[in-house]
């Protein structure tokens, strides 16, 4: 109910403030979701208007596609607009600025997908940050308040890293942020959690769950007064929930976040259901990747983002790779006028294909490997036996855990996917080696990848 009551609060004051928006709202104590469609309406007409006017890549884009920026005028008008694609960003990040280079206040370059993608560029005003702080005050403030101080375990960087601005988010909350950055070791952590009281821990699920194995050969963290366990950057299965909630003794909360997207983009639903999103700074839809088309209420798409209030880049439904669903029906939280979709669990160019169609990705194995709670990490390879395809796991157990190899593979062996790839005889038996401790330990953000090696070792047979 808090996003809710946050979205409401700034349409309100976006209605008072901005006379374009007021002419079509009518304001009133609590908008519902026609309201909440006609701001989005009013302010997708002007970002239009504002692409075309300023970003080189935009005025070609729509020139090429027939596009008039006054034709759009609402929401319903969005299907009309081409997409951008990822490799637009990457290719030509400078065709997207609408201001000089004077008026930027911060430029984040990065790789999204493992650390082979393309590189990208998104610049930020002043005010479009501002945006970003006020979206991350929004989802801190979901789980925390005045007395609350955020251990945040994120790189610790210069001015408007993501570990600042999500600084400053919790400090807009009245909380107190504490930056305790990705180098630290467990004793180091811990001692700064007793210091300084820290009540929330903020940081990827991976890091955060091998941190927590390690606390646990040093204390009770269920004494430690952590009361919420914020995670991010990754699909947190229901087998790691469980086991993070039992051994804090705490909620664990989810957040969907973006770069390009400004960082913050979703924040786990109170209730538990879904995500809930920034709609006061994005339009989403989820479409079939591809028939392009929207996909149905409950079916798997791909998410499309149009930021509405961006000032140096704008980006006109952005195709994000990432697959979900929309989440129809009210939502138990009590919420009334917010979408809602389910959580992330792969991307579009990190599935693999093997057998006949049936799609690899890097969390699929997630509930059967983590179900074991010696299995700290693991990845995953598709290499070939012969002719047929294999399955190669690398899996990082815990220092004391007493699993095999070989009861791992038994376990895998009962997965659907590879029971059903195994008995058409289109795979051979996957392979599982044990790798030594802090093999897989990564600080960052990329996104897992499943790598598949079979073009490699076809060329060197
Ligand atoms: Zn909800």
């Amino acid at each position: 109910m808090f996003l809710e009551q946050w979205l409401h609060g700034v349409i309100r004051s976006g209605l008072e403030n901005d006379p374009g928006p007021r002419a079509r709202v009518q304001a009133g104590p609590a908008p519902g979701r026609a309201e909440v469609v006609r701001y989005q309406g009013a302010l997708l007409a002007r970002a239009v208007r504002y692409a075309a006017a300023h970003s080189s890549f935009y005025r070609d884009l729509f020139r090429k596609s027939g596009i008039r920026p006054e034709e759009i005028r609402g929401c319903a008008d969005l299907g009309r607009l081409p997409f951008t694609r990822q490799e637009d960003v990457a290719r030509a990040p400078y065709r997207f600025l609408c201001l000089s280079r004077a008026q930027i206040e911060r430029v984040h370059t990065f790789v999204t997908s493992g650390t082979t993608g393309p590189r990208k560029k998104v610049f930020w005003t002043r005010g479009d940050l501002g945006r970003i702080v006020r979206f991350m005050a929004a989802g801190i403030g979901t789980v925390a308040g005045r007395q609350d101080v955020v251990h945040i375990c994120l790189p610790d960087g210069p001015p408007y890293s993501q570990a600042d601005l999500l600084g400053r988010g919790v400090a807009a909350v009245g909380a107190r942020a504490l930056v305790a950055g990705t180098g630290r070791s467990a004793p180091e952590h811990l001692e700064w959690i007793r210091r300084h009281g820290s009540t929330v821990l903020f940081g990827c699920a991976g890091p955060l769950y091998r941190l927590t194995r390690e606390l646990e050969a040093l204390c009770d963290p269920s004494r430690c007064g952590v009361r919420v366990l914020f995670l991010t950057a990754e699909y947190v299965p229901a087998a790691r929930r469980r086991e993070l909630e039992r051994t804090w003794k705490c909620r664990v909360r989810t957040h969907y976040g973006l770069t390009e997207m400004g960082l913050g983009v979703a924040v786990e639903c109170e209730a538990g259901h879904g995500y809930h999103f920034n709609e006061a700074d994005l339009l989403l839809e989820i479409i079939d990747p591809v028939t392009l088309e929207p996909a149905a209420p409950g079916e798997e798409g791909e998410l499309v983002f149009t930021t509405l209030n961006r000032e140096a880049m704008p980006l006109l439904r952005y195709r994000t790779g990432d697959i979900s669903r929309w989440i129809p029906g009210p939502c138990p939280c009590g919420a009334r006028s917010l979408l809602r979709f389910d959580a992330v669990r792969k991307r579009r160019e990190s599935i693999v294909t093997i057998g006949a169609g049936e799609e690899i990705h890097p969390t699929l194995f997630d509930d059967v490997l983590y179900a074991l709670p010696g299995v700290l990490d693991y990845r995953v390879e598709v290499t070939r036996d012969g002719e047929r395809p294999r399955l190669d796991f690398g899996i990082e157990l815990l220092p004391k855990a007493g699993d095999t190899a070989h009861a791992i593979a038994a376990r895998l062996h009962g997965h659907p996917l590879v029971r059903r790839l195994l008995h058409r005889g289109e795979m051979a038996p996957p392979g599982v080696s044990l790798l030594p401790p802090g093999a897989l330990k990564t600080a960052d953000r990329a996104k897992k990848l499943v790598v598949d090696r079979r073009d490699r070792l076809k060329a060197r047979a």
